[in-house]
Parts: C-alpha cells; sequence; structure tokens
C-alpha cells in the first residue's frame, strides 16, 4: 500500500424496485429526487476536491472540524456503486464523470468501476460510460436460474443479463465482473454450481460470490428469520463455498478474497485497497470514509444528506489498536494474507508483540498458516474465518 493513494467511493442509491433480501441504502426514486440528490453530490464533489487539492497541497480542516487532509494525493480508483448507478438516465451519467472530472485529478490509468444491474443497462448508458473512461463494469446477476432470480424478487430474467452483457463485451468493457449470490433459500450444491459453470463460460475477468445474509427489515427476514430450515444448511453452503472454488480454479481464476475470484492481473485494485487499508473518500447517502485514521460517514437519510451531507456523530478516530487490528480482520481476507514487515513498517512494532497467542492458538489449531514473512488462513480458517478474524479485534 501507499500511504500517499486514495480512493473515491460515490453512492447512487437509487434502484429500479428493492430486491426482497436487500437491506442497502437503496430504492426506487422519482426524477425530482435523484435531480436534487446529484445536485447535492456534486456539492459533495466540489468539497472534497477542494480539500483534495485538485494537484495542489491541502490541509484543512472539513466542515465538521475533525478532519485534515494532507495532500496531495493520488486518486488510483473510483468506484460508483449503489443502489444501482445505472438506473441514471445516460445524460445523468455523462454528467456524473464530467463534474467529477472537473473536481478531483483522477491518474491516467485509475480503475474507475460502475455497478450495473440488469434491466436498466442499454447502449446509450454504456456509450456514456465508456465514453466517460469507465474501464470496469460490476454487474449484478447474482443468479442465471430464473426461478432464483424470480425469488431474489430481482427485475431481470437471465436472458436479459446475457443481452447486456454481449452489449458491454462488443462494445470493448474488457473488466468486467458478475455478482452472484449463494447459499439462496432452497438452493442445492447442484443449483448454485450451475450458475457458477455457467457465469465462468461467459469468461469474465472477475466474479464475486456471496453466500446469501438474511438481514432484518427485509421480506427476506419475515420469510425466512424464524424459518433457518428453509435456508441451505452449514454444511450445503460449505460445499457450495468449496465447490465454486473447485469450479472457478479449473476455468482459470485465481481465488484472492475468500469472496472473490479473478482472471490474473484483474483483481479488483478498489477492494484490494480497503482490505488494505488505503484511505477512501465516500461521498453520497450513507457513504462511509477514512481519511488519515479518521472515520467518518454522511446522513443516512435523503432529507439530511440533502439539507447537510456530514453526519458529525459518526467521527471516530482510530487508535493505534483499532488500526491495528484492522489489519489483521481485513488482511486475511485475502488469501495471499499479511506480511509480517509490513506490519513492522506500519505500527513500528512486530505483530508478535501485539498478537503473539493468537497467531500461535490459531496455527496451532490448523487455522493460519505462517511461513514467517506471511500470514494466511487455512482452508479450515476460510471456513470459519469471522471467528478466526473477530479475536484480532
Ligand atoms: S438492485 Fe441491488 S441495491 Fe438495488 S435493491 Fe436490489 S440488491 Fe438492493
Amino acid at each position: 500500500m501507499n500511504r500517499n493513494e486514495i480512493e473515491l467511493y460515490i453512492h447512487i442509491p437509487f434502484c429500479v424496485r428493492k430486491c426482497a433480501y436487500c437491506d442497502f441504502l437503496s430504492g426506487p426514486a422519482d426524477e425530482g429526487t435523484k435531480a436534487r440528490y446529484l445536485a447535492r453530490l456534486f456539492d459533495e464533489f466540489a468539497f472534497y476536491g477542494e480539500m483534495l487539492g485538485k494537484g495542489k497541497h491541502a490541509d484543512r480542516e472539513t466542515a465538521h472540524g475533525a478532519v485534515e487532509c494532507k495532500g496531495p494525493r493520488r486518486i488510483t480508483s473510483v468506484f460508483v456503486g449503489g443502489g444501482t448507478p445505472t438506473s441514471l438516465s445516460a445524460e445523468q451519467l455523462s454528467g456524473l464523470f464530467e463534474r467529477l472530472y472537473g473536481c478531483f485529478d483522477i491518474e491516467r490509468d485509475a480503475e474507475i468501476t460502475v455497478e450495473c444491474n440488469p434491466g436498466t443497462l442499454d447502449a446509450n448508458k454504456l456509450s456514456a460510460l465508456k465514453g466517460a473512461g469507465v474501464n470496469r463494469l460490476s454487474i449484478g446477476l447474482q443468479s442465471a436460474l430464473d426461478d432464483e432470480l424470480k425469488l431474489l424478487g430481482r427485475i431481470h430474467t437471465f436472458e436479459e443479463f446475457l443481452k447486456e452483457y454481449k452489449a458491454a463485451k462488443s462494445l470493448g468493457f474488457e473488466n468486467i465482473n458478475i455478482d452472484i449470490m449463494q447459499a439462496l433459500p432452497g438452493q442445492t450444491v447442484g443449483k448454485a454450481m450451475r450458475t457458477v459453470k455457467t457465469v465462468a463460460s461467459l469468461e469474465p475477468e472477475h466474479i464475486s460470490a456471496y453466500s446469501l445474509i438474511v438481514e432484518e427489515g427485509t421480506p427476506f427476514f419475515e420469510r425466512y428469520g424464524a424459518h433457518p430450515e428453509l435456508l441451505p444448511d452449514e454444511g450445503t453452503d460449505r460445499a457450495i463455498y468449496h465447490g465454486t472454488e473447485e469450479m472457478l480454479a479449473s476455468a482459470g481464476f485465481v481465488h484472492y478474497e475468500i469472496s472473490n475470484y479473478a482472471k490474473p492481473g484483474f483483481e479488483c485494485r478498489h477492494n484490494k485497497g480497503y482490505w488494505t487499508g488505503t484511505d477512501y473518500i465516500g461521498m453520497g447517502l450513507g457513504a462511509a470514509s477514512l481519511l488519515d485514521g479518521v472515520r467518518f460517514g454522511n446522513a443516512r437519510t435523503l432529507e439530511e444528506y440533502v439539507s447537510c451531507f456530514k453526519d458529525p456523530s459518526t467521527v471516530e478516530t482510530l487508535t493505534g489498536k483499532d488500526r491495528m487490528a484492522e489489519f489483521f480482520f481485513l488482511g486475511l481476507r485475502m488469501t495471499e494474507g499479511v506480511e509480517r514487515a509490513e506490519f513492522l513498517r506500519r505500527f513500528g512494532i512486530p505483530a508478535d508483540e501485539v498478537y503473539g497467542d493468537v497467531l500461535r492458538k490459531h496455527v496451532a489449531a490448523g487455522l493460519l498458516k505462517d511461513d514467517g514473512k506471511k500470514i494466511s488462513l487455512t482452508e479450515r480458517g476460510i471456513d470459519i474465518s469471522n471467528t478466526v478474524m473477530c479475536e484480532f479485534l
């Protein structure tokens, strides 16, 4: 990690319809709301653009008086997520990037990702994204089986996804992620593998495969919260996980993070930055930021965000101990693990002096691998990764 680097995240909270499992800050909105939101978002671009210096050295307090930026910083990644950014029109998407480039100096070779959902991508929007320099698309497919898409409350069929995916490829997008969701209600290992096989056969550069989490406050929670027997059991979930790993390995994907697979050289730079502690500025509803050891977030309702984007109550200055814990908690997500030398470089103390007992215990239990230089999760450790990683907190 280069301490001078910084990543930008931009949240677009609009979707055509709310999916049955989703608890993200997202939902349908009318055109007036979208326009008001974008206007406020552009104010935020201007605010942080000035703070990061647009090429100049910048060092001043933010609106809530708690964060300073010691610029200039290299912006190496931009991630426009949601929600469904492609629920905006082609003109709105072009306008968003025009503002972004007007406010920030973004590295020439930066990774610029836009999340898309099938059913919202057309030739105009794809051309607008291409024209705006977007070089990575992340498409939320979730399943290649229409009965599962219906169960999830998705707005699209597999055929619709396929048409849009092929259009993106033929327009020259050469770095595409496809998201799939696993351990769905009633899902067997065989059904899950059908989706993995279908997706791998499309040869995207990246695949994310996350297990469903039934979140409170969603229609899925009402249906399944009290009925875990309707969801795949732990054994099925693990069999799906290991089956996915094997199938994608044989299709040439590198398993570089617990839930992420990439063709060599196509690991998501934005996420890797997050897992290795790179600073980031989040803009838009509810977006979180980490800047020079301070974490802070934006307002989580549209009304509050439009009147004042910051939520001062979220400001938290990380202690040295917090940052050390995050180093392991996030870093162990990557299959290459964490480096002792990097820990020493960042914190000025050997990892063993802080976490010696935890490391020895998990190595002895076969949950961590330790070659003296690098520490990483074993296959068994990955299966209970949350338990292992929580011990560093
Ligand atoms: S498209 Fe994504 S963000 Fe929007 S409701 Fe569905 S899961 Fe949530």
